[in-house]
């Protein structure tokens, strides 16, 4: 129980100051936040006492789970000894320097130089510069234009959220900004029906080679996608989806480039999402759990195409962030890091936890208002409907996502509502026995959202 304030008094404070990310500002101070004080694990609690299992990871980030010493230790020794110190005009500083050595290592091996950011946002803005700056640089300027795809999420800066396909982000502020366009997502329940899964992961992949036919192939730069959509609502393609995308963009020279802020750093049970999808990208960006979220860091990871010609061509690289190689975000990288290889995590999510989690998510295949539920790694989706045979939604006026959210907060479960989709992604440290926790709360809320869906 927090002993600052009472619980209405810090609702009250934030309501009057505090401007939330994707939040409507006033039904937020009608009813007012909920204030997380610590956590421990796999859980949170709430100013008012509550226990909560975070399935979500905090968002996507907290692969290590919460209270881990050695990140403590890492971020507490820099800050005595190093606060901060930047990279611009020819410096360094040591973690930064072991950090981009180590990701080197950890990454696909075309990955050998990485390019730091704050964000996983301002890392896509990179991914815009660098395509650009790339292609430029081999005298192909007209090389402009960026495939990404309807549904997409690549973060909220102005590149960032045009990089996305998230149409109410585009309605707000004049999206996209010119040279990104976009096609359909490999979404089998929404555009797949009368085909097998295989069948239409190869459909979905032609959108994007007809995409180029179209804008003529000399223009297009690069194609962005993340291996899994996260925050459009857990969209796992069909397995034959991204080793096509791989042959379209090598017949057509296209750069790849893979957003693995959400599926990089063991999310799918390998290190990187591309691993898990069987592509070679040219560019990864990442951010999220690469510090496992205790402290902000992205970055782009450079493959050596694009190094090559950047660094023998390029000269002065006319970009960067006052907290590129941030020292304390790059020591907690740096221990975050040794701590998943300590713990073995990535073995823990391939081998354990994350075919133990799909056996589970089958089961509720069973539940009456369940039309699916499937997972990869620790990234899982349940999609909700009126008529599971027929695959019927509800009206959109029911919000049933919404609904089931209002009950998994009231019984101490965070899980997230895209649309009729509930998705999870929960610490990479859960165990068995806590997975079996969580279906027993997701099944119990399910049943609660059954009863007031009748
Ligand atoms: N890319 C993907 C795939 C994401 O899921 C996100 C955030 O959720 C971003 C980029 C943006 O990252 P950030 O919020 O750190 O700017």
């Amino acid at each position: 129980m927090s002993t600052q304030r009472t619980t209405r008094e810090w609702q009250a404070a934030d309501a009057a100051h505090f401007l939330h990310p994707f939040t409507d500002f006033q039904a937020l101070s009608r009813k007012g936040a909920r204030v997380i004080e610590r956590a421990e694990n796999i859980y949170l609690w709430d100013t008012e006492g509550h226990k909560i299992l975070d399935a979500m990871s905090g968002l996507w980030c907290v692969n290590v789970g919460y209270g881990q010493q050695a990140l403590v230790d890492a971020a507490t020794a820099q800050l005595k000894q190093l606060p901060f110190y930047n990279a611009f005009f020819q410096t360094a500083t040591p973690p930064a320097i072991e950090l981009a050595e180590l990701l080197a290592e950890v990454t696909p091996p075309q990955f050998q130089h990485v390019f730091f950011s704050g964000s996983g946002s301002e890392g896509n803005d990179t991914v815009v510069r660098m395509v650009r700056r790339y292609w430029d640089l081999l005298g192909q300027p007209e090389r402009q234009v960026i495939i990404s795809r309807d549904n997409a999420y690549h973060g909220s800066t102005m590149a960032g959220a045009s990089l996305g396909g998230m149409s109410g982000m585009h309605a707000q502020g004049g999206l996209p900004i010119p040279g990104i366009v976009h096609i359909g997502q490999p979404y089998w329940h929404e555009h797949g029906k009368g085909l097998s899964r295989d069948e239409f992961g190869l459909v979905a992949a032609r959108w994007l080679e007809a995409k180029i036919l179209e804008l003529g192939p000399e223009r297009v730069a690069a194609f962005i996608g993340e291996p899994i959509q996260g925050a459009g609502g857990v969209i796992i393609p069909p397995a034959t989806y991204w080793p096509e995308v791989q042959r379209i963009c090598d017949q057509y020279g296209i750069l790849l480039v893979s957003d693995e802020v959400i599926c990089g750093f063991g999310r799918t049970g390998r290190w990187f999402g591309c691993e898990t999808m069987g592509t070679r990208p040219d560019l990864m960006t990442f951010a999220k759990g690469v510090t496992s979220g205790y402290v902000p860091l992205g970055g782009v990871m450079v493959g050596e195409r694009i190094a090559k010609v950047l660094i023998e061509k390029g000269g002065e690289f006319n970009h960067g962030y006052t907290y590129s190689g941030h020292p304390v975000a790059c020591a907690v990288a740096l221990a975050n890091i040794k701590l998943m290889r300590e713990l073995k995590l990535v073995e823990h999510v391939r081998d354990d936890v994350g075919p133990y989690l799909a056996s589970q998510f089958a089961t509720l295949r069973d539940h009456p208002l369940v039309a699916d539920a499937e997972s990869c790694g620790l990234m899982g989706a349940i999609l909700l409907a009126k008529d599971k045979a027929t695959g019927t939604p509800f009206p959109e006026s029911v919000e049933i996502g919404m609904v089931c959210r209002g009950h998994c907060f009231r019984e101490g479960l965070i899980m997230r509502a895209v649309g009729d989709r509930m998705i999870i992604a929960p610490p990479l440290v859960i165990t068995r026995q806590q997975i079996d926790e969580m279906m027993g709360l997701i099944r119990r809320c399910l049943d609660l959202t059954l009863a007031d869906a009748k």
